[in-house]
């Protein structure tokens, strides 16, 4: 998909904050630093439109992109942040929670993992998570660049291992620097709208 529009319609903490617009939403989730920001302004063809507001530190929300009239990234604060209060830890959790298995327009989450290392435990408890509410997952790992071709397979095979995914789940490779994987992704996305 070519995207043209793209707008920031709510930075949302409680379900009666969600859009109302009625299109399907894919929710994206990753440890911080993974590359989500980058893999989401790939997609969307800005350079840095999710970076701002999802960085460590800042209020946790979930930012809700309204992508072309047809449907929205949520954007889930990332993960895995060693500098984060279980307080605020605690928040995530259940502002996810509530969003993940309430959200009826929620069609799929696309977790993003590193391509170079094997999923860390904080990856297998969000992919653990998402399976145990039934919720359609797509993994992308990126930073595909940074492994040598011949290498991919294995490292592919590693994230499939690691995170025991379903053999029925796509895994993508993904780069933000080169563009690999964007017209896969965005097939992955458009088929399930
Ligand atoms: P986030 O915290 O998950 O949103 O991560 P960012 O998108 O901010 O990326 C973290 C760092 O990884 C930045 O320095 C990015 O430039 C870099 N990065 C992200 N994606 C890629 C990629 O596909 N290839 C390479 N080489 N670097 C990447």
């Amino acid at each position: 998909m070519k995207v043209h529009n793209v707008e920031l319609v709510i930075s949302a903490v409680r379900p009666n904050q969600y859009p109302e617009d009625g299109f399907p939403e894919f929710a994206l989730a990753g440890r911080s630093n993974v590359g989500k920001s980058s893999f989401i302004n790939k997609m969307i063809g800005r350079k840095s439109m999710a970076r701002i507001s999802s960085k460590p530190g800042k209020t946790q929300t979930l930012n809700f992109y309204k992508i072309e009239e047809e449907l929205f990234f949520v954007d889930v604060p990332g993960y895995g942040y060693a500098k984060v209060s279980k307080t605020e830890r605690e928040a995530w959790g259940r502002m996810i929670e509530e969003y993940f298995t309430s959200r009826d327009l929620l069609k799929a989450a696309i977790q993003i993992v590193d391509l170079r290392h094997a999923p860390s435990v904080d990856d297998c408890m969000m992919y653990d998570f998402l399976k145990h509410y039934n919720i359609p997952c797509i993994i992308i790992a990126t930073k595909a660049d940074k492994v040598k071709k011949a290498q991919w397979e294995k490292h592919k095979k590693l994230v499939r291992t690691t995170l025991q995914m379903d053999a029925s789940d796509p895994l993508i490779l993904f780069s933000s620097e080169t563009g690999k994987g964007f017209d896969e992704a965005w097939a992955e996305i458009e088929g399930r709208m």
